[in-house]
């Protein structure tokens, strides 16, 4: 490709069928992330390197995260066994991506998971930035979909991760807000700001974001009921 100011080319060996390909990556400086929303989506100025985040090889359809352990010996004879042979016909996705093309991307690199046995915290991670994708794409329902499957996978791993456990606590604390399942964000939540091995950070967070909850369900309540008055006050008027 002759030189492109947002992206460049990197030539990958494929794990699975061992050809080479090449895969657009975003540059470093061609993105900003402005924002952060309460689930840790990053939201970004320019390019979104989340679209590139996948290599899908175009000769064989194998998917490949950086965060996947399980590339190797036995794990690819399952995943040939249970993915690739499956597989209807490789795509080419290598180039500049849609956020359909991501979404994509993300889903064959779930199902290799799948296939490969990769631990629940992996698959979780892999489901939320699916749901975020969607939430790009303001498809509300699928998103839904996906915050399930994130949550189902973070409550999994809960048990077998020490590492990152506030963090995986606050997501599905947070993934359970979102969802309305109040009774069960508020027990998380509730968990993190009054367990004193609890991080600072994880207890502030929590508590902002139960508190803001909180406040702005008060303040809904509040309007509906002034709307209650003003209809009831109508209504005196009238008669
Ligand atoms: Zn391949």
């Amino acid at each position: 490709m002759a030189f492109n100011i947002y992206y460049y080319e990197s030539n990958v060996e494929c794990k699975c069928c061992k050809k080479h390909f090449t895969t657009y990556k975003v540059r470093p400086n061609r993105y900003k992330i402005i924002e952060e929303q309460s689930d840790f989506m990053p939201v970004y100025e320019g390019l979104n390197p989340l679209l590139y985040e996948v290599a899908v090889c175009p000769h064989c359809g194998y998917a490949y995260h950086k965060s996947m352990s399980r590339t190797y010996g036995p794990f690819m004879l399952l995943i040939e066994e249970l993915y690739i042979k499956e597989l209807q016909k490789p795509m080419n996705i290598c180039q500049e991506r849609t956020i359909d093309d991501a979404i994509t991307s993300f889903k064959l690199a779930y199902l290799v998971a799948r296939a490969a046995m990769e631990e629940s915290l992996l698959m979780a991670n892999f489901a939320l930035k699916i749901a975020w994708l969607y939430r790009l794409k303001n498809e509300q329902e699928s998103e839904k979909r996906y915050l399930f499957a994130a949550r189902d996978f973070y409550s999994k791993s809960f048990a077998s991760n020490q590492e990152g456990g506030e963090r995986i606590q606050f997501l599905h604390a947070e993934l359970s807000l979102r969802l309305g399942d109040i009774t069960e964000a508020k027990r998380g939540f509730s968990r993190l700001i009054a367990d004193k091995h609890v991080s600072p950070k994880y207890r502030k967070l929590a508590r902002t974001r139960w508190e803001n909850y909180r406040y702005d369900e008060q303040s809904t309540t509040v309007n509906e009921c002034e709307g209650e008055r003003t209809d009831y006050v109508a209504i005196s008027k009238k008669n």
